[in-house]
């Protein structure tokens, strides 16, 4: 089972490791960090389709990005655990 936020799939692996791909092009494209700038043009650390140009994660700092990513792999990794 997949997970999925703004975009964003975690596809869990044999290893136990989660991949983030695209949504849209899934094992087709692997995203890539990239900056950007909001509405209010302040920088904004992006995380993007290489392929399809989708915006899979938007943060306001490094922190926050890495905070939200181990929140999503817990959340795949729940998703996949074993039912005892
Ligand atoms: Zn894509």
């Amino acid at each position: 089972m997949i997970g999925q936020i703004d975009g964003l799939t975690g596809l869990p692996s044999s290893k136990g490791t989660v991949i983030f791909v695209c949504g849209k092009c899934k094992r087709d494209s692997l995203p890539v960090p990239a900056f950007g700038a909001d509405t209010q043009k302040r920088l904004v650390h992006l995380l993007v389709c290489p392929r399809c140009l989708w915006i899979l994660g938007e943060w306001p700092s490094l922190q926050a990005k890495e905070a939200d990513l181990q929140e999503f792999a817990a959340k795949v990794e729940a998703l996949n655990r074993p039912r005892s």
